[in-house]
């Protein structure tokens, strides 16, 4: 096997950056990515041999950690049947009634092949059930790269200097207004300065594409009340929470009906899949009933599908939630308390399985404070975590990921390590 260092000097000349999405570069960390050859529970394995405590976890889909055993055989019971039919198979029957089982606000959903064409085919839906044109998003939170999304954007599109895309034309962008997060006046007044232009507002109920942050208390009722109020439609993006937050995602735990929801990630269990549901009667407006279309040649992939299935059928049998904010909360008081000893400022918003690092004495509750992080001393902790075997997100603005795997040896390790990092920053 070629080194990771030979590995990403032939994809540099071959592939834009070397990568085939920017958050996987190490730009704004500084030095090179290094190449996975396998992944088992919480542990990466590198083209270099080297072993790494992963808190990516594929940036969410993991939740039970890498290579299951269960959602392995599942995928290869489907691979005996064949990949890709091009009509309806049974297995899309079953993930559409596990995501209406379990995910409050969902009455009908279709499914697609990312999380970027389901938050795209949202928006869509949501302009042509309402017949306006205007959409809400909030600065800092991350839609996937469809042009009406990719405006004050978070995640890679933060990490590398351009939350406002080159290539998205002025007049689509006139059509999303940006607000801060966790700022019901602001809301309030965008609202009454397009009386009856507003389709929808879309936002991560819980951020994870800007670091992690929640809402203040009562804002995710106050998004639901104007909006209810003005006629627009309220959609979660739940690409990152469903089924990780709670079974139910955000909209479960914080006893929020919005009226459409995003899915991807971990409904996908490590394959590519997308889901958007929501209200009957909006959903009812997709082609092939109604005027709004949408389509994908995979969508509904059986071998994704079956990955998923198998994934979500493992949540429901093992409830893992509680374990998983244990495993969340011991390794915040374990960064909390390095911090603490090193006097360094510092705030880990921590709920369930997500977690960020901010180095900063200010409360991080929107875009604007999780700037104040310093992300140069990000890099070098992200650095020397990575050294000791521990590997994070390279960005100062992205979300950790826990995983079932991580209970026991992985998750004291990871926190010994972390601590010792802080400690020598
Ligand atoms: C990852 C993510 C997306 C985009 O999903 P892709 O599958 O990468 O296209 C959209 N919204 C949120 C909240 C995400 O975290």
């Amino acid at each position: 096997m070629p080194s990771s260092d030979a590995l990403f000097a032939r994809a540099l000349q071959l592939i834009p950056g070397g990568v085939n999405s920017p958050v996987r570069a190490f730009r704004s960390v500084g030095g090179a990515p290094f190449f996975v050859k396998a992944a088992r529970g919480a542990t990466l394995i590198t083209a270099d041999d080297r072993e790494l405590i992963d808190f990516v976890c594929t940036w969410g889909p993991a939740i039970h950690g890498h290579n299951h055993p269960v959602i392995k055989a599942a995928i290869a019971a489907a691979l005996e049947n064949g990949t890709s039919f091009g009509t309806p198979n049974p297995y899309e029957v079953e993930m559409a009634e596990l995501i209406v089982k379990f995910v409050p606000s969902i009455q009908k959903v279709r499914m697609c092949n990312s999380g970027t064409e389901a938050t795209m085919s949202a928006i869509r839906l949501a302009r042509g059930f309402t017949r306006r044109d205007k959409i809400i998003k909030f600065a800092g939170c991350y839609h996937g790269h469809s042009d009406s999304l990719l405006i004050k954007a978070g995640s890679g599109a933060l990490t590398h200097g351009h939350p406002d895309s080159a290539g998205v034309p002025a007049a689509f962008a006139r059509e999303t207004i940006v607000l801060p997060y966790n700022d019901t006046a602001a809301l309030d007044a965008a609202f009454a300065a397009n009386p009856g232009q507003i389709a929808g507002v879309i936002l991560e109920a819980y951020c994870g594409n800007v670091g992690f942050i929640m809402p203040d208390p009562g804002y995710l009722a106050a998004v639901r009340a104007v909006t209810a109020q003005y006629g627009a439609l309220l959609i979660f993006d739940e690409v990152m929470t469903g089924f990780r937050i709670a079974q139910g995602g955000v909209q479960e735990r914080e006893h929020i009906v919005p009226d459409l929801t995003c899915l991807g990630k971990i409904i996908g269990g490590g394959l590519p899949v997308g889901a958007f549901g929501g209200r009957a009667d909006i959903m009812n407006y997709l082609a092939p009933l109604g005027p709004v279309y949408q389509a994908g040649t995979l969508s509904g992939n059986p071998l994704a599908m079956a990955a998923g299935i198998a994934g979500l059928r493992l949540l429901e049998a093992l409830n893992p939630y509680a374990r998983l904010d244990a495993l969340g909360r011991q390794l915040r008081d374990a960064v909390l308390a390095a911090a603490r000893a090193k006097g360094l400022p510092t705030q880990v918003p921590q709920c369930g399985s997500m977690f960020s690092i901010f180095f900063t004495a200010t409360p991080v509750r929107d875009y604007t404070t999780a700037l104040t992080g310093d992300a140069k001393l990000f890099a070098r902790f992200f650095h020397a975590c990575l050294a000791r075997g521990v590997y994070l997100a390279p960005s100062a603005y992205e979300a950790g990921f826990l995983s079932t795997a991580h209970e026991g040896p992985a998750i004291d390790r990871a926190c010994e390590i972390m601590s010792q990092a802080i400690a020598e920053l």
